[in-house]
């Protein structure tokens, strides 16, 4: 069983899974401090438009997201569930944290080596909110995610990385790392998570279709990491070379090693959509669906390909 935003979901039930999207993306103290906020958000309004975004994807064939907003991008569950009463989409939550090279001071400033010293408090943050859930809400994580995206880790993100396996050793549940394709930080996540007894099974290499570098992906898919292809649509890398490497690598025989995505936002408080929408046109839930699946089938990426890259994997890293 997996835990999603509706409660523990037979595995075989997931279908078709965008392995990491995000539904919201807040900056709480911004919005403390400015409710009148440009970007508008409101509670309501946001959810309806979100559970509209999904359902399209739901009716193109897609049947869960795994939305990897963490601590450091504004997870908010309540909003989260409001989206899920009006989706027949499944959504599977995540906790871990998200930042660039410094904890957040909550976390940062306390624990072994800190200014402040005491209890390193994340391991306990993150069990809770897969064993007994978020807040309380009693929703549950079942991803843990964390960020790698140096070829060296500074002591903030090693803190992290120990928190994450530490996490994962207690409870299972999968990880998703947010790397660098610039760096090849795949690599720095792989040996910093392998060495605190993660298998490479339960690792995805986020961020890593970002590489065109198919000699770089194949290293990693050997080693048994699941690589994310997971940012269709972010004009960072042209969509061409996105789909040339999956294509390429379905061709080395990897696509029982990857698993597609946006990183999409329905609403972000942190881009201006109106500059998003010319400058990443493809930025959203439904161009994998529409554009992608298509384009690589008329390159020879084959139906059982496609489905074990959307289907049997997600299933996969999630039972495990
Ligand atoms: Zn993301």
């Amino acid at each position: 069983m997996i835990e999603t935003m509706r409660g523990p979901l037979a595995d075989d039930n997931l279908g078709a899974t965008l392995m990491h999207e995000h539904i919201f993306g807040l900056s709480p103290e911004v919005h403390w401090n400015r409710p009148d906020l440009p970007e508008e958000w409101e509670i309501e309004r946001r959810a309806l438009e979100a559970a509209t975004r999904l359902n399209e994807i739901k009716a193109l064939g897609i049947d869960t997201i795994v939305d990897l907003t963490v601590i450091g991008l504004g997870r908010f569950i309540p909003a989260i569930e409001r989206v899920a009463e009006q989706t027949a989409v499944n959504i599977v939550v995540s906790t871990g944290i998200y930042c660039a090279d410094t904890l957040p001071p909550y976390f940062g400033n306390k624990g072994p080596g800190s200014l402040f010293g005491g209890e390193d408090r994340m391991v306990e943050f993150f069990v809770r909110d897969i064993l007994e859930g978020i807040g309380d809400t009693g929703v549950k994580a079942a991803m843990l995610k964390c960020v790698v995206e140096h070829a060296e880790l500074n002591a903030d993100i090693e803190r992290l990385v120990v928190a994450i396996s530490r996490t994962h050793e207690l409870t299972g549940t999968p990880i998703t790392v947010h790397t660098d394709a610039r760096t090849q930080s795949g690599r720095a996540a792989y040996h910093a998570l392998a060495k605190r007894g993660v298998a490479p099974d339960s690792i995805i290499i986020g961020h890593a279709g970002d590489s065109t570098d198919v000699d770089y992906l194949s290293e990693l898919a050997d080693r048994g990491l699941w690589l994310g292809m997971d940012r269709f649509g972010i004009e960072s890398v042209s969509g061409e070379e996105r789909i040339a490497t999956v294509v390429a690598m379905c061709e080395r025989g990897y696509a029982e090693r990857m698993v597609l995505s946006h990183d999409a936002y329905s609403f972000n408080d942190r881009v201006d959509s109106a500059i998003v929408a010319v400058r990443h046109p493809n930025y959203h839930y439904a161009h994998i669906s529409r554009d992608v699946i298509p384009e690589l089938r008329r390159r020879g990426v084959t139906q059982a390909m496609i489905d074990r890259m959307m289907v049997e994997n997600p299933q996969t890293i999630l039972s495990s």
